[in-house]
């Protein structure tokens, strides 16, 4: 099993890496904000209760994305060589809940790769992202919020794994051409 946690703020390219990795290391993506936003898009009750919180920029409750998680690891199919964690765990909360039930199924992490990204280029790929795709949740006010929110509630995530003997959390440079950054992601995790 190799199991790993894209780590960073939004815009900082998680959702791309998390593919490059899956077709390479036959993994499963675990994202949380595409979970979420299938639900909202099929209207289910869980969906419209998180509809507006998404679009503000604000976290919905850990106990949903907690749940949405368990879910989905005891629904992947056995021939998954791991997971990665993409967006998720947003709060040291949902890390203390993570670790939780990973040792319960006798699984842990191994890496957490943090894309870095400085603040003016996230502001301006998420602006980007807005005009190209359907994303309610990246405007001017909205980007501002989603970062806020990064720094004073995810941001503290990093500090807790920084402990973590098994999985510290290893800086990339999430700047530059994808396929380069894909290098440095491989790399951190020991597969270049
Ligand atoms: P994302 O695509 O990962 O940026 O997620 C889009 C939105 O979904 C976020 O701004 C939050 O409102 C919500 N969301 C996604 N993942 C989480 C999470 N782990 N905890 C709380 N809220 C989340």
């Amino acid at each position: 099993m190799l199991n790993l946690i894209l780590f960073g703020p939004p815009g900082a390219g998680k959702g791309t890496q998390a593919a490059r990795l899956v077709e390479k290391f036959n993994l499963k993506q675990l994202s949380t904000g595409d979970m979420l936003r299938s639900e909202r898009d099929a209207g289910t009750e869980l969906g419209n209760r998180v509809k507006e919180i998404m679009s503000s920029g604000k976290l919905v409750s850990d106990e949903i994305v907690i749940e949405l998680i368990e879910t989905n690891i005891d629904n992947a199919e056995s021939s998954v060589k791991g997971f990665i964690f993409d967006g998720f765990p947003r709060t040291v909360a949902q890390a203390e809940a993570l670790d939780k039930m990973l040792a319960a199924k006798k699984m842990s992490i191994d890496y957490v790769v943090m894309i870095d990204v400085p603040e003016e280029e996230l502001v301006t790929r998420l602006l980007k992202r807005a005009e190209e795709q359907d994303r309610t949740d990246d405007n001017a006010q909205t980007i501002r919020k989603r970062l806020e929110v990064y720094r004073d509630q995810t941001l503290p995530v990093a500090d807790y794994y920084q402990d973590n003997e098994e999985a510290a959390v290893n800086k990339v440079n999430g700047v530059g051409e994808v396929d380069e950054v894909e290098k440095r992601v491989q790399r951190a995790i020991g597969k270049a």
